[in-house]
């Protein structure tokens, strides 16, 4: 009980000092971020100046998801919505990823032609792929394959998977793994909120997360959310309706 009260203040400060300066410097990192991707095209693979580029994106990358992890705490519910198309959210997260963090691994993606839209915040549900993609690669430090699949299930849902062949996770670490804080990497690379965001933008869009993880095999991460009622038309914003349970 002490413990749960000890959390739920510590979430409630750093929602706090969320409010105060992480949308801020959120705005300073992508306007780094931006202007090293372009400086990263014109200098040559292996140079100096391209390594130091490569250190600042991920340095860069690194604060995005620590800042926006304080956001999403301060944040309820989705900042924008509009429809969105999962497999260009996926190809837009491979663009931004395949120089840097994906050069580890083979990629192999399934992405379904007849994908249905889904209503949502774009910035969020990328900002989970991310996650998921990064936690997938340092899952496979020897390397291995990283598969992105997207699929309708039913008429209904709209599902994503993040699959990886890394190290997967021991039953005591699944059972952890989406609590805020929780890491079992090393001090200064993990920051334990990776899972705990993307639960929270899975909730908020209604929709549920499901991690199949076996040690030493890899590990999937599904998430299916609610189709859109009718492509192309604006809907009833998710915001208005009472938030329904989720994984
Ligand atoms: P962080 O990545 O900063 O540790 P997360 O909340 O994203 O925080 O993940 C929590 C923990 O869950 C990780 O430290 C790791 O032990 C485990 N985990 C997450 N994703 C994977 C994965 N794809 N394969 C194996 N373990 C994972």
């Amino acid at each position: 009980m002490e413990a749960q009260m000890a959390q739920s203040q510590k979430l409630e400060s750093l929602g706090s000092l969320a409010g105060g300066v992480a949308h801020d410097m959120n705005n300073v990192l992508a306007a780094i971020l931006s202007l090293a991707s372009i400086q990263q095209m014109e200098a040559p693979e292996g140079t100096p100046l391209r390594k130091s580029l490569d250190t600042i994106e991920k340095a860069c990358l690194r604060g995005r998801a620590l800042v926006q992890g304080l956001l999403g705490f301060a944040r309820k519910g989705l900042a924008e919505e509009s429809l969105v198309n999962l497999n260009d959210l996926v190809r837009d997260q491979v663009a931004l990823l395949e120089r840097t963090t994906l050069q580890k691994v083979s990629l192999e993606m399934d992405l379904a032609n007849d994908i249905r839209s889904i209503q949502g915040d774009p910035s969020s549900l990328s900002h989970a792929l991310m996650n998921l993609c990064v936690n997938a690669v340092d899952a496979m430090p020897e390397g291995g394959t990283l598969t992105l699949r997207t699929h309708n299930e039913g008429v209904g849902s709209v599902c994503l998977e993040v699959g990886d062949t890394g190290v997967g996770m021991s039953p005591e670490v699944l059972e952890k793994a989406l609590d805020p804080f929780f890491t079992t990497k090393p001090q200064g690379k993990g920051t334990g909120l990776g899972l705990s965001i993307v639960h929270g933008a899975v909730k908020a869009h209604r929709g549920t997360l499901v991690l199949d993880s076996h040690p030493g095999a890899g590990t999937v991460v599904r998430i299916c959310l609610p189709a859109s009622l009718q492509e192309g038309q604006a809907v009833a914003p998710l915001s208005a309706a009472p938030a329904a349970a989720s994984a």
